[in-house]
């Protein structure tokens, strides 16, 4: 008998775990986890959870008796400290040992931290982990004025969250989610908060947080204003877990390097979700490798790992990324990813709040960037993921709907 062991039980490391026994793996399967809970999922932190909309129950990745029921072992609370690639074994902080004949590595991202003066002070948070959100809830309903350091999707949800609270955002680049969307979806979010009351400063990072009695006061911005603060959320980021990757000696760059298999430079051992920079041939200009955050990622890489555990096979992974952010009611859904575009085309009306982003690279639809338009989003996927072709010409003929276009109507399979 063979054993599985996941370091990481979130999202893809329980994904790994579940695909394992749905694909009828019959040996051993340990899951192990460096945090307390039970495991959960990551965004309704900044969303449900924040607006007392759900439990912590309720976010729990599966039911308590999943794990047992299905031959899982789950390790709460339990670190891997050292990776062993030539004896095929692992250390635990507890002090155990377990073997393995294949090994995942599912563990994730950590928030980038600033290093500012003042980043100790109570009232800075990051917002990654079910103990930051208990923290904020909490604080929330004390605090009058946030300052919130990263106009990314992380910040944008907590101040959907910060509803009666005198807000605001300092983000360092010169428009909202930069990194992930195009100008005209930045453009109507930042409208959409600044409606609802959001001070919102672009091109303006945070140099340090000024403090008394140990509690943040106020916020210092690189252009000397001082914002008055009961509380800070830092979004700026996540950096990939890759420490034990490291010592273990396989390759790593700005995450766990993986080939189209998804195995690191050790042929015995994957790296799914956050953690994981893959080849980004099939979505990206000029080939170069990616790492994603993203629910969608995290599930479809650990699919496709406990595959080829199951069946002994080698095949590449080509899932198409997509994401999705909520914020005040507004549904925000990637279909694709746009790096590297060269044209936009907007159908629908931003004035009217609902509307999306065609995104062509080389003359080819490769995103869609979906607000409110739920329909146009699940379009997308259907024609992104099929190969078929839609270019700039298509969608400038009268009548076109990406609907359609999914049906076949006005596209060419490639
Ligand atoms: C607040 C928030 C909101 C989000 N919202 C969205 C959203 O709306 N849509 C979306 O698509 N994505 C969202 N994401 C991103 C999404 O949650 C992540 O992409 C997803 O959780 C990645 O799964 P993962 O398993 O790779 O990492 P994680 O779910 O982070 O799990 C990694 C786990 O590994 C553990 N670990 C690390 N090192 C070790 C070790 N040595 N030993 C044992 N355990 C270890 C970590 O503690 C962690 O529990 C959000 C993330 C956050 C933080």
């Amino acid at each position: 008998m063979t054993t599985t062991v996941i370091v990481g039980a979130g999202q893809a490391g329980v994904q790994v775990a579940a695909s394992l026994r749905q694909e009828g793996y019959r040996g051993r399967v340990v899951l192990v986890g460096d945090e307390a809970e039970q495991p959960y999922e990551r965004p309704p932190l900044s969303k449900a959870i924040l607006l007392g909309a759900a439990t912590e129950e309720q976010i729990r990745l599966r039911a308590d008796g999943f794990y047992a029921a299905n031959g899982i072992e789950l390790l709460t609370g339990e670190r891997v400290t050292h990776v062993d690639r030539v004896q095929r074994r692992l250390r635990l902080a507890g002090g155990g040992e377990l073997g393995w004949d294949h090994l995942v590595l599912a563990t994730g991202a950590r928030p980038r931290v600033l290093g500012l003066p003042g980043t100790g002070l109570a009232g800075v948070l990051p917002l990654h982990s079910l103990g930051d959100a208990r923290v904020l809830r909490e604080q929330l309903s004390d605090a009058r004025r946030i300052v919130i350091v990263g106009g990314g999707f992380i910040g944008l949800e907590f101040a959907s969250a910060c509803a009666d609270k005198d807000v605001v955002l300092l983000e360092a680049a010169d428009r909202l989610m930069g990194r992930a969307v195009t100008q005209p979806v930045s453009a109507f979010f930042a409208g959409a908060h600044a409606a609802r009351g959001v001070r919102i400063e672009l091109s303006i990072g945070a140099t340090e947080f000024v403090g008394s009695s140990g509690r943040v006061t106020a916020v210092r911005t690189t252009r000397g204003a001082l914002h008055p603060a009961d509380l800070v959320l830092v979004g700026a980021g996540s950096l990939p877990e890759t420490q034990l990757a490291e010592r273990a000696g396989l390759a790593v760059r700005d995450g766990v390097l993986v080939d189209s298999t998804l195995r690191t430079s050790d042929p015995q051992v994957f790296a799914v979700g956050d953690c994981a920079r893959f080849p980004g041939a099939h979505h990206t200009a000029g080939g170069t490798t990616i790492r994603l955050e993203s629910v969608q990622n995290a599930m479809d890489q650990a699919r496709h790992v406990a595959r080829q555990i199951a069946a002994g096979e080698v095949s590449e992974f080509r899932a198409l990324p997509w994401f999705w952010s909520d914020q005040k009611g507004l549904g925000l859904r990637i279909a694709g990813l746009g790096q590297g575009h060269t044209q936009t085309h907007v159908l629908g009306d931003p004035d009217a709040g609902a509307f999306s982003v065609l995104v062509f690279r080389e003359e080819r639809l490769v995103t869609v960037e979906s607000v409110n338009r739920p329909g146009d989003h699940a379009a997308a996927r259907r024609i992104l993921s099929s190969g078929a072709i839609v270019t700039l010409r298509d969608v400038a003929a009268s009548g076109f709907t990406l609907k359609a276009a999914a049906r076949g109507g006005t596209v060419s399979t490639a």
